[in-house]
């Protein structure tokens, strides 16, 4: 692309390193701020801005929250012996919109995944062994999507909580083989999560 502006590049490049942004949505996206009012790009760009420098994670579940503790975890009225595990705030998102769920959940912040560089390390994985091991939890749901990448982080989990007094399912019907739960309508996503199936079941099927 040959652009007669260096500061017309420079904006289009950076919008264009946005995942599923080609250089040609880049540039349309970028005219388009061009031609609304100077506020709407600063008040994109500080929106941006002040998320990036101020946002925090819930101590607990690890979901983006404004504060230390999030809604869901401090709501007395979620089952704390429930958790779901989930990849991230999408998944809480798509979950919570069903309105099937009570339980409390676990953010990874990711999947184990060697070709990408991301080992158990890097996830939130440490902090949901500490959290069972106060015994609360009594039954953890997996709620990863079922790509290779979900099934070894299912399993890496499943291992390192043997010996605990936890039950393991995971969701079931209706969410595909890769499918992202995000992608899941409501209904499907609701079914699925109220019709789990023990995990050790999902190994002997596979
Ligand atoms: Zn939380």
């Amino acid at each position: 692309m040959d652009f007669s502006s260096k500061l017309l590049e420079n904006a289009v490049y950076e919008m264009s390193q946005l995942p599923g942004i080609g250089k040609r949505t880049a540039l349309r996206l970028v005219l388009h701020l061009l031609k609304q009012p100077a506020e709407r790009t600063t008040n994109l760009s500080d929106a941006l801005q002040k998320l990036r420098n101020t946002v925090k994670f819930c101590s607990s579940c690890h979901n983006i929250s404004d504060v230390e503790t999030c809604e869901i975890c401090a709501n007395p009225k979620r089952d704390e012996t429930t958790v779901c595990v989930v990849e991230d705030i999408r998944d809480v998102m798509a979950i919570e919109n069903t309105g099937q769920y009570k339980g409390l959940y676990h953010v990874l912040g990711g999947k184990i995944s060697p070709m990408e560089g991301v080992g158990p390390q890097d996830l939130t994985i440490v902090s949901l062994v500490d959290k069972a091991k106060k015994g609360v939890i009594k039954e953890l749901i997996f709620a990863l999507s079922s790509t290779m990448e979900g099934d070894t982080t299912n399993f890496y989990i499943y291992k390192q909580l043997e010996g605990f007094d936890i039950s393991t399912s995971t969701i079931a019907r209706g969410i595909g083989v890769g499918d992202e739960l995000e992608y899941a309508d409501e209904i499907t996503l609701g079914r699925s999560i109220m019709n789990r199936i023990p995990f050790e079941g999902s190994l002997k099927m596979n």
